[in-house]
């Protein structure tokens, strides 16, 4: 806990509503300030580019930000040999190698650029749930820009807006008492925002959250899909009334075809999933039509099969992306860790943007058979099990998988006994499965929720 975090947590909470407000004020000059208007009018117009828009769009500023990769990023002039740096120079984005995970984890200064050094960059810290923190750097400017797209592309396809009260989940430490008594959120007064704590979130603690919404007017939710689902499992349960909201637009974890439907019951609208990275690698998000858009002016998104070439429509691969609209802190060619496929079908909404048919997964959620089978959304395995509130697959080798469960009442040895029937009808009969009632299932350090934990997947891709 820093300085500040640990003066936070000593003041009392009508004290920390204001301390989030006047820090609201900060973040609402960060956030909407300078260029803000201007570009969210670019990403409106961009809305309606077509193909050949497109392509000239990508042409042109990936060549310019390859060329500054090659001459001004240390982390490239020094691994880029002369023939990568003249294909980067070219713009030919096929021929760069990709990059990994590690060498931003160990040295994340190394892929700012040299010829704009700011004494202070704003930096961000991916949560490492992954067990691979990242901190990114940005320019004020990049930051803005980033908002005006979520605006354009998140809030107005859901027709709301930032500008709109909202209540969000997020890995923001709003509440530091595990043992509060509510309440679990504190309030943004400078733009209407409530601020859940996903870590208090419980079937005893709901209708606080619920009565937030009330007091607050709050009109559209945005932040971690699973805390907003089972927040409205718990509405649901208790017959709790929330009031009349515009839109859902969830980020952070992949949204089900359950989940949406237990969320569009227990608030009443429409439920939009985003799709995108903390080190905002990458921006999708989803259009009336309900499909899922990639922001070809936010990145270049490639997915690349075993062989390192582009995949067919509906064909699974891992995610690629280079971000065009970050050039302070440039990644080419960035490893997401992700799966995912094309679409074939162009969209109804006729935006050009190509369409993601489905995150089919993270590489480290994929669960392995003793037989070398793959799998990935194994949490499939809690669906219609009446008596599990919460499910956690943990794969420990390839012979034993451990499922953590926090139970409702009438769960028994009839429900366990499913469970391992349904891992190993999935994984075959050799496979031991633990069961294991717990009370509650860890969060990762900023809140997320992880259904899949497989301690093997990695060496066996
Ligand atoms: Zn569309």
């Amino acid at each position: 806990m820093g300085h500040l975090d640990r003066l936070y947590s000593q003041l009392p909470v009508w004290a920390q509503h204001g301390v989030v407000s006047i820090y609201g004020l900060y973040w609402y000059w960060l956030r909407f300030g300078g260029n803000y208007q201007q570009y969210v009018k670019g990403f409106t117009e961009r809305d309606r580019f077509t193909t050949a828009d497109w392509r000239a769009f990508r042409q042109k500023h990936l060549r310019q930000l390859l060329h500054i990769a090659a001459t001004q990023v240390p982390y490239y002039r020094k691994d880029w040999d002369a023939r990568t740096k003249a294909a980067a120079i070219e713009g030919r984005l096929e021929d760069l190698p990709l990059l990994d995970k590690e060498p931003i984890r160990s040295a994340p200064r190394a892929f700012v650029r040299d010829d704009l050094k700011l004494r202070r960059p704003l930096v961000f810290h991916t949560s490492g749930s992954t067990g691979t923190p990242i901190a990114t750097y940005w320019n004020i400017q990049e930051f803005r820009n980033s908002m005006a797209l979520r605006e354009v592309r998140s809030a107005r396809w859901a027709n709301v807006s930032f500008s709109m009260p909202r209540a969000t989940f997020s890995g923001r430490m709003v509440e530091p008492n595990p043992e509060s008594q509510g309440p679990y959120y504190r309030f943004n007064a400078v733009e209407r925002q409530v601020y859940f704590s996903p870590f208090h979130l419980r079937p005893d603690t709901a209708h606080f959250y619920v009565s937030a919404l009330h007091k607050h007017q709050i009109q559209w939710l945005t932040g971690y899909a699973v805390s907003y689902y089972l927040l409205a499992k718990f509405i649901t349960e208790q017959g709790l009334r929330v009031p009349p909201l515009k839109a859902v637009v969830t980020t952070s974890e992949k949204v089900t075809p359950g989940m949406r439907s237990v969320m569009e019951l227990a608030y009443r609208c429409r439920v939009y999933e985003e799709y995108s990275t903390v080190e905002n690698a990458l921006f999708a998000s989803e259009c009336e039509y309900g499909r899922l858009h990639t922001s070809p002016d936010w990145g270049v998104v490639e997915i690349l099969n075993s062989d390192g070439a582009p995949c067919e429509p509906e064909q699974v691969g891992q995610v690629v992306t280079t971000c065009l609209a970050r050039t302070y802190q440039l990644f080419v060619r960035y490893r997401l860790g992700d799966l995912a496929m094309w679409d074939s079908q162009p969209c109804p909404c006729g935006r050009s943007m190509p369409v993601i048919k489905e995150v089919v997964g993270r590489i480290e959620d994929v669960v392995v058979g003793p037989d070398g089978r793959q799998m990935v959304r194994f949490h499939g395995i809690f669906v219609n099990q009446p008596h599990i509130r919460e499910g956690q697959i943990i794969q420990e080798s390839l012979e034993q998988i451990r499922v953590k469960v926090v139970v409702t009442e009438g769960f028994d040895d009839a429900d366990i006994r499913d469970i391992v029937h349904r891992v190993q009808q999935r994984l075959g009969v050799r496979v031991h499965v633990i069961v294991e009632p717990v009370s509650e299932i860890a969060r990762t350090p900023t809140g997320k929720f992880r259904a899949v934990i497989s301690h093997v997947a990695e060496q066996a891709m």
